[in-house]
């Protein structure tokens, strides 16, 4: 048997492979798996070597030992071999359809002998007839399954006592094949488990039946051109039933029963751990425990993924009936008379690996944060693979298990993590328009706050040298006139040029308290109100008093006016409406007049954008507001239709300004 440690570990993660999905943590019957560093690793003094684990990642991150190694430098020495093959080959090696053959393909692999250890089989079930049958003897529980026996030993020591002290049937056949063929040969078992590799020291190595496959593989061995061989001595029996549910009665010839003395039955890595359960608290008086921890070793994790089950135990059935057919019974109960004097008792260690169960305190605490507060949230739904949320608690308080692995808990934090997400994305989308918006506007400002450094200097001199002349002409000169109007218009030009640098620096806000019922009626009063326009008020704010710039929001919300006055040329309503949202106030412009088509909606805000042709608009208003806005920390949101066929056009502009402002 290779030698295994914490170092050189029989089952163990593939580093980058794991994807965390839980299963195997979920899946593991002793709780051996804890994510470390991102990735679900096997703590080896917990792992019973029952290849769970293997079966279950999708991901093919766990994998265990291999044999294959030693057992070619087996072969190449000058020790003969022999390998023993667990009768669960029938169910394996499915498309081969004669023994024989599969035979020749082990010799062909190099082994100098091939037998079956459904011949060990035949003696340990005898064996344990003696000790079903004796009514006298205390209850036992089998121990034919190294990952039932590693359970026994490390997480129910007290039961070590009541395991059948019986040899496996693996070791017996190697007890045999040394009385047989002598101590110098190397003995190499090929199976469906994985737990088998580290049972006994009687056998020099253990393969899988996938790992049988990979060395038929790379010697190219195929069921073409082999030459048939026939299993070597001795020749086995009904032991053959043993890797299927109830095998072990079966080659007895015995049903499961529950009289006195009788054999319970129990596989698979739920059912087992129950029956331990039950057979602890003594509630199976008298009753012997028939145990396997996969369903049946031909589920075992040494074999190929995927075969039909069913199929599997067809075949064994056939090649058993077939095999006592032909079986010379004066040949098979000689040689088992040949091996009688052999040992086949043993002894187990106790090797406690429990951990102490945390204080309820601790487990309260853990349950707390997965959410469950009160007796109806334990959902108790074992999605977790505990078998309700306390037993899931103390896995995280033993520091096994993680709380996201509570389904139902992961779902309602996702739930509530899309809610959040899509709330800031909200948020984000705002932003990032605003973004746009005063790139824009500062590329503009940048623009402008050039041409009118350049223009400035020029204009100087031209308005400078224009009025001295103006001033030293006399009045009734013919050119006087013309002169005044040069000066006039280059300070005109002065005063736009100045607008502009204006609209390029950063301008400051000059705060104060005013009321904004009386603000916002003065806005009413400085612009032209055609008589077919109405203007509304609807006061809802509950404190009217607020600090604002008066001046430039005077500038911004007539702007905004103005431009509903325009937009309704056969007359309508205006509505304004001043309320409070939370730490705002928000002030709301409606009209009913035309609308902006869905295409302009970005665009209003961009400087110089207008619908209303050069002469009559500059589209520098909305700029302006937005501008004013911003440098109240405040936000300018539009609403607006105008599609006739959708209901009534109009355009709505809503402003909300934060109250603490200084
Ligand atoms: P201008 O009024 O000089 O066109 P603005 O910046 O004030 O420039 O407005 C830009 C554009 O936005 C307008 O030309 C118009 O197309 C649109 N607009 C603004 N307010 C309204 C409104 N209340 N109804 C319809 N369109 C509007
Ligand atoms: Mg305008």
């Amino acid at each position: 048997m290779h030698n295994f440690s914490n170092k050189n570990p029989l089952v163990f993660t593939i580093k980058g492979l794991c994807r965390v999905c839980y299963t195997c943590v979920r899946e593991c019957p002793v709780k051996a798996i804890k994510i470390i560093d991102g990735q679900a690793d096997i703590i080896t003094e917990r792992c019973i070597a029952c290849g769970n684990c293997v079966i279950v990642c999708s991901q093919g991150a766990k994998t265990y030992y291999s044999s294959i190694n030693r057992t070619e430098n087996f072969i190449r020495s000058k020790n003969k071999t022999m390998l023993c093959i667990a009768p669960s080959f029938v169910a394996e090696f499915a498309e081969i359809k004669d023994y024989k053959v599969f035979v020749g393909m082990l010799k062909s692999i190099g082994f100098d002998y091939v037998t079956e250890v459904s011949f060990g089989a035949d003696l340990v079930a005898e064996k344990y007839k003696n000790i079903f049958e004796n009514k006298n003897k205390k209850s036992i529980i089998t121990s034919d399954c190294p990952a039932i026996v590693n359970y026994i030993s490390h997480y129910h020591p007290n039961l070590v006592d009541f395991l059948a002290p019986i040899i496996s049937p693996a070791m017996a056949m190697a007890k045999i094949v040394k009385q047989k063929y002598g101590d110098d040969i190397r003995i190499i078992f090929a199976g469906p488990c994985i737990a088998k590799k580290a049972e006994s020291n009687s056998f020099d190595e253990n393969l899988t039946f996938t790992e049988i496959r990979k060395m038929l593989e790379n010697k190219n061995i195929s069921q073409e051109n082999i030459k048939n061989s026939i299993f070597d001595n001795p020749i086995s029996g009904k032991g053959a039933f043993f890797p299927v549910n109830h095998g072990l009665l079966k080659s007895i010839n015995k049903t499961e029963g529950f009289g006195e003395g009788e054999v319970i039955t129990a596989e698979g890595k739920i059912k087992f751990k129950e029956a331990i359960n039950e057979f602890e608290k003594g509630l199976l008086k008298n009753h012997n425990l028939e145990l396997l921890c996969c369903d049946g070793c031909i589920e075992g994790p040494g074999m190929s993924k995927g075969a039909p089950k069913l199929v599997k135990r067809m075949n064994i059935n056939n090649y058993v009936n077939n095999k006592m057919k032909n079986l010379s019974l004066d040949k098979w109960n000689k040689e088992k008379a040949e091996f009688s004097n052999i040992d086949l008792s043993r002894t187990f260690e106790k090797k406690d690996r429990r951990l102490q169960k945390p204080e309820k305190n601790e487990i309260k605490k853990i349950l707390i944060l997965m959410d469950k507060k009160q007796e109806k949230d334990m959902l108790n739904c074992g999605a977790c693979g505990y078998i309700n949320c306390e037993e899931h608690a103390i896995a995280v308080c033993e520091g096994l298990a993680e709380i996201e692995m509570c389904l139902p808990y992961t779902i309602e934090k996702l739930h509530k993590l899309v809610e959040e997400l899509n709330k800031s994305n909200l948020k984000l989308s705002d932003t990032k328009q605003a973004l746009k918006q005063s790139e824009k506007l500062a590329s503009m400002g940048q623009l402008s706050a050039g041409i009118a450094h350049e223009l400035n200097n020029p204009l100087g001199i031209i308005t400078l040298y224009s009025s001295i002349l103006k001033d030293e002409l006399d009045k009734k000169n013919d050119i006087y006139e013309d002169i005044k109007i040069i000066d006039q218009q280059a300070q005109r030009c002065k005063k736009i040029v100045g607008g502009l640098l204006n609209f390029a620096r950063k301008n400051k806000v000059n705060l104060k308290e005013i009321n904004i019922i009386q603000f916002i009626k003065n806005t009413f009063k400085s612009f032209v109100k055609p008589d077919n326009i109405e203007i509304k008020l609807d006061v809802q704010i509950k404190n009217p008093k607020v600090k604002i710039d008066n001046e430039q929001m005077m500038q911004a919300i007539t702007n905004i006016e103005k431009n509903a006055v325009e937009a309704m040329p056969n007359g309508g309503i205006i509505n304004v409406k001043i309320l409070d949202k939370k730490d705002n106030f928000i002030i709301e412009i409606a009209d009913t007049g035309t609308g902006i088509a869905e295409e302009n909606i970005e665009k209003i805000f961009t400087p110089f954008f207008t619908t209303k042709g050069a002469t009559k608009g500059t589209g520098l208003g909305l700029p302006l507001v937005y501008g004013i806005v911003k440098m109240h920390k405040g936000k300018i949101n539009v609403k607006s239709n105008n599609k006739k066929e959708n209901k009534k056009t109009g355009t709505t502009f809503t402003i909300s300004i934060p109250r603490n402002l200084n």
